[in-house]
């Protein structure tokens, strides 16, 4: 279904349609998150990740939670943004040799996943709002939160010594 298809008629298919589509994002990311546990090098970084796992699987389950206050069932739709950011991660990740070099292609990839997420969820949460679910808001809003704190902690991670590090 495009985004713009015309099953999508008011706010409130938009608003299941988004949720469809993180749902979707976040079991992508889900899977990707071991694969970049596993090429990351820094005790932080490899830290911050299987953290964010934990996290990430708490999304999923809350945005089940959010269909289910709404009455609907869970289901994700294809998303391709979220699949070429993972795919161009990949990509970068398997041209670098150098471990701290390949440490900051991470946190950069991983910066661009959560401030899809953040895109997404803000939207979601303005939506909710306007739909007159503050529940749903509450629940959604959570997530933002997780994402956004995991944003700032990776751009605390390239600010400080993996950067400095990979730039030697
Ligand atoms: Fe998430
Ligand atoms: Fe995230």
């Amino acid at each position: 279904m495009g985004f713009f298809s015309k099953d999508i008629k008011t706010l409130d298919d938009l608003f299941v349609h988004t949720l469809q589509d993180i749902y979707y994002a976040e079991k992508q990311i889900e899977k990707a998150l071991p694969k970049m546990i596993d090429k990351a090098t820094d005790s932080e970084l490899v830290a911050g990740f299987e953290k964010h796992l934990q996290e990430t699987k708490g999304h999923i389950e809350r945005l089940e939670e959010v269909f289910q206050m709404h009455g609907v069932s869970a289901k994700a739709v294809h998303c391709p943004a979220i699949d070429g950011i993972l795919k161009e991660a990949d990509e970068v990740a398997g041209d670098v040799e150098d471990k701290q070099v390949l440490d900051a292609a991470l946190i950069a990839s991983a910066q661009a996943v959560e401030h899809y997420e953040i895109t997404r969820y803000g939207t979601l949460v303005v939506w909710a709002k306007q739909l007159g679910r503050d529940d749903c808001a509450a629940v959604l809003a959570e997530n933002l939160r997780e994402e956004e704190a995991t944003d700032k902690k990776l751009t605390q991670l390239g600010e400080g010594r993996i950067n400095l590090q990979a730039a030697e």
